[in-house]
């Protein structure tokens, strides 16, 4: 019974298995295999031993194999809820478009009184660091424009958002006149652009609701850095207040919020955002916006 040749033929059997599965789950992770695929690049691995121990017959061999699927079934038992518990990222499956303003076909955005610092400029360098921020949270993001210099036109920039079919069409702005602070602005009634009317009521509601969880996490992140001007409706702007809305919300079929980041004429707003820390505080600030975002949208899903 304990010969040398059915001590062997089941340490064979016990080991096979295991070794065999475990081969299938390095093929699935180099693939990036998940769920099914990894189960199935498993199972297929674990079939090969089974199938040769039923061809030779070998009752050592199969009590062994037996013992290797016993022994598998803890492994994967203790292993998979360790797995499990391991949280995704915060921002794992969220799509932000993110859309640095101008130049527009409208506009080149505004100046700094000293003539130094362009809002475009500032729009660029604050999305960029931004970027790298939600993208380190596990979120997608999709630029609406690739150098600082290119020109899109504000329906395009939304048109990009829709193809996107982003969670988040962020538009990032700064300010010009006499006030200071930041403000965000979501579509609070429809505008008509190039014979079209939008957004719908659900974009209208929905960027509503982001409005009123992304700004109260900006602002709270800015710690009173700068002064905070509240949530505001898109007929309050220049343009809303011709149109409507500002046409990259009336093209917008995904929520949309534009947001004043600061006022660039104003001497307290300019010295805070012209620093490297201010942009990073400004960029941090905006990503806890779209977390507390994506968390009521979560919500409502
Ligand atoms: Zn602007």
């Amino acid at each position: 019974m304990f010969q040398r040749a059915n001590v062997a033929g089941f340490l064979q059997g016990l080991f096979v298995l295991p070794l065999c599965a475990l081969f299938g789950g390095l093929i699935a992770l180099l693939f990036h295999a998940h769920g099914f695929g990894l189960w199935a690049c498993v199972g297929f691995c674990a079939l090969f031993p089974i199938f040769g121990a039923l061809k030779t017959k070998q009752k050592s061999l199969l009590a062994g194999l037996l013992a290797g699927v016993i022994v598998s079934a803890v492994l994967l038992i203790a292993l998979v809820p360790a797995h499990a518990q391991e949280n995704p990222l915060p921002l794992s499956g969220f799509v932000v478009c993110l859309d640095p303003g101008h130049v527009s076909e409208t506009s080149a955005g505004t100046v700094s009184r000293n003539g130094r610092l362009t809002e475009a400029h500032v729009n660029w360098v604050v999305a960029q660091r931004l970027t790298r921020l939600l993208q380190a949270e596990g979120a997608t993001v999709v630029p609406t424009k690739l150098r600082e210099s290119q020109v899109v036109a504000n329906r395009r920039r939304a048109e990009i958002a829709n193809a996107a079919h982003a969670n988040l069409f962020l538009r990032l702005h700064c300010d010009s006149g006499e006030q200071s602070g930041i403000a965000t602005y979501y579509p609070d009634r429809q505008g008509r652009r190039f014979g079209v009317t939008g957004p719908s009521t659900e974009v209208m509601q929905a960027s509503r609701r982001a409005a009123q969880h992304f700004h109260p996490a900006l602002c709270a992140a800015l710690q009173g850095a700068l002064k905070d001007d509240g949530i505001k409706g898109d007929s309050q702007t220049g343009v809303g207040g011709k149109q409507g809305a500002l046409t990259g919300s009336i093209f917008s079929r995904v929520p949309a919020l534009t947001i004043e980041m600061c006022v660039l004429t104003n001497s307290h707003d300019y010295r805070f955002i012209n620093t490297a820390v201010g942009e990073d505080r400004m960029a941090h600030a905006l990503l806890a916006g779209v977390e507390a975002a994506a968390l009521q949208e979560k919500d409502v899903r």
